[in-house]
């Protein structure tokens, strides 16, 4: 069996799609193999996250390869650091341009919890992440916003494109990745996804749905 094939099945990852990139032997390879910068690995370092878990070790070689993504992982396995971590990775550094990137979450639970997991690895660089928070979707002129990284449930974010005048057409210049992260994924969701999603590869810790 070829290595990634052996490497793979070590730990648990399935894989669907053509031309699956290598997963990540360690976090260093992220420098290697795609110029990361260092602050985001002594971030890691700080936060004693020693070795990637196993979505990080596939899902992040995909979407740095400019592929969608399907990831499929059980809750605690990490999926987080898998979309935030290559996230800051295109995005470089902190700019003016709108919003560039965009984090949906299916609770204000989730999105919360998400932007202080991105805040802690962004730690040392300027970016602006912001959570759509009920104040923020109430009070803000969204005309003028400018974030990196917003985090927010559907809702809010529907709030806020059709009563505020959130313009999201910066995201799709600066970061034109559509991923999607869940512990599962039922077949009438990655239908949907599908219908937006072309040449996205499948990425599953574990069983699907499990
Ligand atoms: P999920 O989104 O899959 O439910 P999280 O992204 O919330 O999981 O991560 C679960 C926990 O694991 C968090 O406390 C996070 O800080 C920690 N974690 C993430 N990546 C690593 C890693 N590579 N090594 C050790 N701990 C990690």
């Amino acid at each position: 069996m070829e290595r990634d094939a052996l490497f793979r099945k070590k730990h648990n990852i399935h894989t669907s799609g053509s031309n699956v990139p290598s997963p990540l032997q360690n976090f260093t390879e992220l420098k290697s193999r795609y110029g990361c910068k260092q602050y985001l690995l002594r971030n890691f370092a700080e936060l004693g996250y020693k070795e990637p878990t196993p979505i990080q070790r596939q899902a992040i070689p995909v979407i740095l390869s400019g592929r969608e993504c399907f990831a499929c992982a059980p809750t605690g396995s990490g999926k987080t650091l898998a979309f935030v971590c290559p996230m800051l990775m295109k995005l470089k550094h902190a700019s003016k341009d709108g919003v560039r990137a965009v984090i949906l979450c299916p609770t204000r639970e989730l999105a919360a919890q998400t932007a202080r997991e991105c805040k802690k690895m962004a730690k040392g660089k300027k970016f602006y992440i912001k959570l759509m928070t009920s104040q923020l979707v109430r009070s803000a002129d969204f005309s003028k916003l400018h974030c990196d990284i917003l985090i927010s449930t559907p809702l809010r974010l529907q709030f806020a494109i059709r009563k505020r005048k959130l313009d999201l057409s910066s995201v799709l210049q600066s970061f034109d990745i559509t991923s999607l992260f869940s512990a599962t994924l039922p077949d009438a969701v990655e239908e949907l996804a599908r219908t937006i999603m072309h040449d996205a590869v499948r990425v599953i810790i574990g069983r699907k749905n499990s």
